[in-house]
């Protein structure tokens, strides 16, 4: 079995004494944890140096939750890959629902920041969903497939293997809606397999999909229990150290079955 993967995206909540006051929770309840489950925390990008020098000699990783696609120069207001490495993030979660439906991110968009992403050595979790319309109107593989085709375009095997997948239906984000579990390990197995086609059966294997949508401590067992699904990226739950820590714990103890 693969180590789960838990990440936690505090999308622009909490001020600064709240996330430090979160990330310190999480460092001392992850302490008694071995090492069979990797954690990572998105802070907003005016956090993550404050939430760096917090975490830096803790197992849990520091994500972005967004980054700019090109390198430097005459961007107002972005923030470059060469900077997130720079302060210690090791992640960047590219293509979030909420940067593509309200900041219009394209799949061409997102292609890009993957591809700055890994020249700067950063590890992009790759957000993929449908929308509830889509769903409703068997467009889920559709969706899916073609987010994958165009967001891993011209990307090589050993680039694909850094990425970890989000499968994030829309309508389940941030709603209390989450899938079913079978719900979701279909649409897993599809993402498997569609990275299988194109990469073959080894980077299938070897890479992390999560699952995203809702996901508290009350529903992440059975979730994360399936077969295809390898960890959370978890939203509103993480802003709570007790929720965001049973929810790894749970994955913790999956991790040893
Ligand atoms: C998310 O932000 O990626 C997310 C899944 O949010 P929530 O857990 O609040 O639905």
């Amino acid at each position: 079995m693969k180590k789960l993967f838990i990440v936690g995206n505090w999308k622009m909540n909490l001020t600064l004494d709240e996330a430090k006051i979160l990330a310190n929770k999480l460092r001392h309840g992850m302490a008694n944890l071995n090492n069979v489950v990797d954690v990572g925390v998105c802070p907003s990008f005016i956090y993550l140096r404050d939430i760096y020098e917090i975490l830096q000699d803790s197992r849990i990783y520091i994500g972005a939750q967004n980054m700019y696609l090109e390198k430097s120069g005459a961007f107002t207001g972005e923030v470059s890959g060469a900077m997130l490495k720079d302060i210690g993030c090791t992640h960047v979660i590219i293509g979030h629902s909420e940067r593509r439906t309200i900041f219009q991110e394209t799949n061409s968009m997102i292609n890009s920041k993957i591809k700055t992403a890994l020249s700067y050595e950063l590890n992009p979790i790759l957000c993929v969903g449908e929308k509830l319309d889509e769903r409703e109107s068997g467009k889920t593989e559709a969706v899916v497939g073609l987010q994958l085709s165009e967001g891993l375009n011209g990307l090589t095997s050993e680039q694909v293997r850094r990425l970890t997948i989000a499968y994030e239906p829309v309508w389940a984000i941030g709603t209390g809606k989450t899938a079913t579990p079978k719900q979701a390990n279909e649409v897993h197995s599809f993402i498997r397999k569609t990275v299988e086609n194109r990469y073959g059966d080894d980077v299938a294997q070897s890479i992390r999909i999560q699952y995203g949508g809702s996901v508290n401590s009350r529903n992440a067992k059975e979730l994360l229990s399936q077969s295809g699904i390898d960890g959370a990226l978890v939203g509103g739950a993480s802003l709570d150290s007790e929720s965001f820590l049973e929810i790894v714990s749970d994955a913790a103890k999956l991790s040893y079955t």
